[in-house]
């Protein structure tokens, strides 16, 4: 009988669940995606809706059902599974015991972790760095999460939190305006991110005189916000602040999403350039750091922002730039995508 572990990666925006070979890591049958952006109180219902999903299928296909490994974005106690600080299933001031929950659901042996440690073993085991001994992962998304590895084992620290370089400080207080998450300035995510890219795009646009020598299409037509969306409200009122400028339409200070400012780039607006350019210095800083602290074999990048081809392009010759002397380490792309979360979960079973 095929042995099989339930698999679940609670992220950000989508709750990812799959059954995978306990034999081989690969994934032998992927539940639908789930939005993980209800309201709060049907999170945990969307959550058990795909565990019973993933137990009926291993039923129907007499698969023997071993275990549960899920991850999760935000922070996550070893072992006890219990969830501190994640953007959808706690509130600020509450933790929530994750994996006694789910083990209830799953009648099976359950473990719950953090989703770039999930994503971190999911490339050990089957990805890119497989091979090598000394490896960190770092998630460049909305945030910058991170993680280390050595010999396919996570480096976990005193409380779960080692590798968590997004929140190491690398510019003094007194650059972007908006904070990091957690409040304090200058960190590693609040200039390395998506985040990021937007931020100094808002900032560039106020410091340039209006209607500059790139051409741009007409903001309204560009952005695609509906007039009178009732579910847009913010973003039609940022709009309108923004037009009534100076008495000036300035589409620049209209709050882009990153994949409109990439498109910009292409486009050769000088502010995405400089935005970008920004943003991708920041990271090669926070890189070079961690080549310098732990000198890993590989650091393995995911998240969203790694298929942004203006930041990726030339972030290597950029890091050497912040390098005192030749470091030897590897930077790589993943090219398991959201797979790596899964096949990382069903490796804490
Ligand atoms: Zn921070």
């Amino acid at each position: 009988m095929t042995k099989v572990i339930l698999s679940l990666d609670i992220g950000g925006t989508k709750i990812n669940g799959a059954l995978v070979d306990a034999k081989t890591l690969r994934i032998v049958y992927r539940a639908k995606k789930i939005s993980s952006k209800p309201h709060q109180k049907q999170l945990l219902p969307a959550i058990a809706a795909t565990v019973d999903a993933l137990r009926a299928q291993a039923q129907q296909h007499r698969w023997n059902l071993i275990g549960c490994g899920a991850v999760v974005a935000g922070q996550v106690w070893w072992p006890s599974g219990v969830v501190r600080w994640s953007p959808n299933i706690n509130m600020r001031k509450r933790v929530f015991p994750l994996r006694r929950w789910l083990a209830n659901r799953c009648h099976a042996p359950t473990m719950v972790d953090n989703d770039v440690h999930g994503f971190l073993l999911g490339e050990c085991a089957l990805g890119s760095t497989r091979t090598y001994p000394l490896v960190v992962a770092i998630t460049l998304g909305t945030g910058i999460g991170g993680a280390i590895a050595l010999d396919g084992q996570l480096i976990r620290g005193v409380e779960n939190k080692a590798g968590e370089f997004g929140h190491t400080t690398i510019f003094p207080p007194n650059g972007l305006p908006k904070r990091c998450a957690d409040g304090l300035p200058g960190h590693f995510e609040q200039y390395g991110s998506g985040q990021a890219i937007r931020q100094w795009y808002r900032l560039l646009s106020k410091q340039t005189p209006l209607l500059s020598s790139s051409g741009l299409p007409p903001p309204l037509a560009r952005v695609g916000v509906p007039r009178g969306s009732s579910n847009d409200k913010r973003r039609g009122s940022r709009i309108k602040s923004a037009m009534t400028n100076g008495g000036f339409h300035d589409p620049r200070s209209v709050s882009l999403t990153t994949f409109e400012i990439e498109q910009r780039w292409y486009d050769h607006d000088p502010i995405a350039i400089a935005a970008v350019a920004n943003v991708r210095s920041a990271i090669a800083q926070g890189l070079a750091n961690i080549m310098i602290g732990l000198n890993p074999d590989a650091i393995i990048l995911g998240g969203g922002l790694i298929r942004m081809k203006p930041l990726i392009h030339g972030l290597n010759a950029e890091v050497g730039t912040f390098l005192p002397f030749p470091v030897k380490t590897k930077i790589l792309l993943s090219k398991l995508g959201d797979d790596a979360q899964l096949i990382g979960a069903a490796t804490l079973v």
